[in-house]
């Protein structure tokens, strides 16, 4: 079971902090029985033909940790994933906002966990670096990152990832539209 927690630089008395984490909680139990059902051995397939299998997303949800914040990740972000420590720093309006759709709050924390497998890791690496390659002589380069094509794709490998594990769990695709293809929170109704 993936875990859920408050930054503990957060006021954890707060409304919108104390929401975002029932609502962590409340998916956290939903998937984890979804999850704990589905065959050892089915292939899930990925954006790039690579797979997990149930003992995979088994695996990986066990180690998430989802700790709510407040904090500003940058314009557009709402939250940034640490690979190493399998944390995922989720802005408290990303969650409730998301949650209000339909299958949203499915859809962001499956993200979530591609991010965590070394597929969605191997996708962020090859993206940064390629970027990096092109753009490291120019100014801003690393603020510029968020609004190119590079970063596009890795959030897109995520949502891919994310839809075919609910496909998996049977679980209502997600509906909504995003502005610019890739934003958390960012949604038209
Ligand atoms: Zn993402």
């Amino acid at each position: 079971m993936a875990t859920v927690s408050i930054d503990p630089n957060e006021d954890a008395t707060s409304p919108d902090i104390r929401k975002a984490k029932d609502a962590l909680l409340a998916l956290n139990e939903e998937l984890l029985e979804k999850i704990t059902a589905i065959p050892s051995d089915t292939p899930i397939v990925m954006a790039d033909g690579k797979t997990l299998s149930g003992d995979d997303v088994r695996r990986l949800w066990d180690k998430v940790k989802f700790v709510v914040t407040t904090k500003s990740f940058g314009p557009g972000y709402g939250g940034s994933f640490d690979y190493a420590s399998g944390t995922s720093y989720i802005r408290a309006d990303t969650v409730t906002g998301w949650d209000l759709f339909p299958s949203g709050g499915e859809f962001i924390t499956l993200h979530e966990l591609i991010h965590s497998c070394d597929h969605g890791e191997a996708v962020r690496q090859a993206m940064w670096t390629k970027y990096y390659n092109e753009n490291k002589d120019k100014p801003d380069y690393a603020a510029k990152y968020r609004d190119t094509a590079e970063f596009s794709e890795v959030e897109e490998y995520c949502y891919f990832g994310a839809r075919a594990i609910m496909r998996q769990l049977g679980i209502a695709d997600f509906e909504g539209t995003f502005d610019h293809g890739y934003e958390y929170g960012d949604l038209d109704v």
